[in-house]
Parts: structure tokens; C-alpha cells; sequence
């Protein structure tokens, strides 16, 4: 029996860790791919107290260097279902239980929903400009979406291929203004508004090509798609947890609608989605149940 479980080893999970194990509760993490989870596909951070500029893996590998050094104990498996009334949580091939469990899996991006999107996955089409960037080097590329990610990946894509095409719906941008600007000034991104992609071209299963909205077509090797995120719950949607379009609604603790079941970070029905938020939400969540030990 642990007093705390916690779901996801994201920068939410690991900060609730970190206060739980330092209260001296016997906790528990479940992950189920890489330590440091959305950390792991962004290209930098550059507004999170203390630190200058960091890689997103660089920063997720220092969450998890915590992790190891406070001796937390992880398991990685996917949790495929919790039992809320006996706070139990199954895995594929283990059952544990716990007094209290803070789910934390974040969120995945969204796509767009075109056809042959999901079979050009990895053959063109990519989430992730920190992971797959590199390969289009000297070719043009296409960023779809107007948030702050659409925009910060611009510009990491402009520093690595011969031209970048950003296409937004609106004619302005949601993401931060500092970020907007520096699109604006990047001389080998051109900003396409007002727009959308109609159709995926291929050849040989690769991407060829789009077709947009207005008919224009542009010729490019490789569409990143950041049109923002679903949340991860698919697990607990069976379950008697609140949600609200997937997200998990909580309490100004983060504690859901269940006593002693907890939810903080991206998963969570908010109005912002930053880090640093994520990171203190954990860190709340994990001082109000080591009160209740
Ligand atoms: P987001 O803010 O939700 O923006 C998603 C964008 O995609 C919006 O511009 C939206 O258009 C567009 N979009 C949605 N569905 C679409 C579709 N089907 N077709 C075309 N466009 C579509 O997502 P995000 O940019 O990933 O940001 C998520 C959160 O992370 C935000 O809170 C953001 O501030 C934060 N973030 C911060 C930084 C930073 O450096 N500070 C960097 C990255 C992310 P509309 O505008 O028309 O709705």
C-alpha cells in the first residue's frame, strides 16, 4: 500500500514526487514512455525561472536525475484502468493500490484529421520539429497552427532547413507576442494566413505536397502539425472521475470530484498551460495530501 501514486513522470508528476518524498511518503511513480514526457519534443525552454535557455530533453533528464537521486520509485508500464472506490490502479501486468493516486499524463497533439494524415505519420508528417527537423535540411518545409508552439518550432525549423511556410486559419496569431515577432523578422519563414491544407499529397506513402484551402499548392517535404493537444485519459474514461472534453476537472488542490484522487498539469481543465504551472500544481497537490497522511 502506498500513500501516493503517481501517474505520468512529467514535470507535474515528478515536482508532486519530489515534495511527497521529501515528506517522507511512501510513494510510488508509473510512467508509461520517457521520463519528462511533452519536455521531450520541445526544441527550448526560455521562460522558466532560474534557467537561461535549456533543451527540452536536457531539462527533462535533470527532472529525472532528481528523480533517481531522491531514490523515488518508478515503474515503467501504461495504466489501463483505476478502480476509484478502492484507489486501485491496473496496468497490463500489475495491480497496485495506494491511499491516494495524482494522475499527471498531460496531453498529446492534436491532427488534423485529413485523409492519409495518419498512414504519413513519420513519412512526412511529424509532431515533434526537435525530433525530425534535421532530416529536411536544404528542402522546405510547412508548420501548421497560430499558437506559441507553431511558432517557436518556426523558428527552430528555420534555423535547420531552406525554407518554412507557416500556415495559420486567422489572419492573427495566439501565441506570445515575442515569439510572433520573431517569426516576422525570420527572413526564410513566410507566413501564409487566413489558410488551411484541403489535401495531403503523396508519393510512395511520403509526403509530396499540400493542396490549401484557396487551391494554391505547396511543394513541400515534410508538414509539422501543431494545432495544440488532447488530453491523456483515455484510461479513466470509463471511470466516475469528472471531465470536461477529456480534461479533468479539479478542485483549487487539484483534487477531482473522488476523495484522495488527485489531477495536476496538462491533464487538467484550465485556463493555462505553461510549465510552471504544471510544475507548482504537483507541488500543491502533493503538500495537501501529505496533510492528510
Ligand atoms: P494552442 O495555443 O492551443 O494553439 C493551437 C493553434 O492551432 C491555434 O492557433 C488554433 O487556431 C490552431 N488550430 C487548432 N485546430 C486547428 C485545425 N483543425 N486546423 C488549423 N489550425 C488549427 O496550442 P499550442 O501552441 O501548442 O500551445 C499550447 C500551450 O502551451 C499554450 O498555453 C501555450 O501558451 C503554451 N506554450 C508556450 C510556449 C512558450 O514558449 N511560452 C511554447 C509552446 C507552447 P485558432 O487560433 O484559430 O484557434
Amino acid at each position: 500500500m502506498y500513500d501516493l501514486i503517481i501517474i505520468g513522470m512529467g514535470i507535474s508528476g515528478i515536482s508532486a514526487a519530489i515534495y511527497a518524498k521529501r515528506a517522507n511518503l511512501k510513494v510510488l511513480m508509473i510512467e508509461s514512455s520517457a521520463p519528462g514526457g511533452t519536455l521531450n519534443k520541445i526544441t527550448n525552454v526560455e521562460n522558466y525561472p532560474g534557467i537561461s535557455s535549456v533543451s527540452g530533453p536536457d531539462f527533462a533528464f535533470n527532472l529525472f536525475t532528481k528523480v533517481q537521486e531522491l531514490e523515488i520509485e518508478y515503474k515503467i508500464e501504461e495504466v489501463t484502468d483505476i478502480i476509484t472506490d478502492s484507489k486501485t490502479i491496473k496496468t497490463k501486468n500489475n495491480v497496485y493500490q495506494a491511499k491516494n493516486i495524482l494522475i499527471a499524463t498531460g496531453r498529446r497533439p492534436k491532427l488534423l484529421g485529413l485523409d492519409k494524415e495518419e498512414a504519413l505519420l513519420g513519412r512526412g508528417i511529424s509532431t515533434c520539429a526537435l525530433c525530425d527537423g534535421a532530416l529536411y535540411k536544404n528542402k522546405e518545409v510547412a508548420v501548421i497552427g497560430g499558437g506559441s508552439s507553431a511558432l517557436a518550432e518556426s523558428i527552430h525549423l528555420s534555423k535547420l532547413v531552406k525554407k518554412v511556410y507557416l500556415i495559420h486559419r486567422r489572419e492573427e496569431f495566439r501565441g506570445e507576442d515575442t515569439l510572433v515577432e520573431e517569426v516576422k523578422n525570420t527572413n526564410n519563414i513566410e507566413l501564409i494566413l487566413n489558410n488551411e491544407i484541403k489535401e495531403l499529397k503523396e508519393e510512395n506513402n511520403i509526403l509530396s505536397g499540400l493542396v490549401l484551402k484557396d487551391g494554391k499548392e505547396l511543394n513541400v517535404s515534410a508538414l509539422f502539425i501543431y494545432i495544440g493537444f488532447m488530453p491523456n485519459t483515455s484510461f479513466i474514461e470509463n471511470s466516475d472521475i469528472k471531465l470536461d472534453k477529456g480534461y479533468i476537472i479539479v478542485d483549487k488542490d487539484g483534487e477531482t470530484n473522488i476523495a484522495g484522487i488527485y489531477a495536476t498539469g496538462d491533464v487538467t481543465k484550465k485556463d493555462t498551460y505553461q510549465l510552471i504551472n504544471a510544475a507548482s500544481e504537483g507541488a500543491l497537490a502533493s503538500i495537501k495530501i501529505s496533510e492528510t497522511i
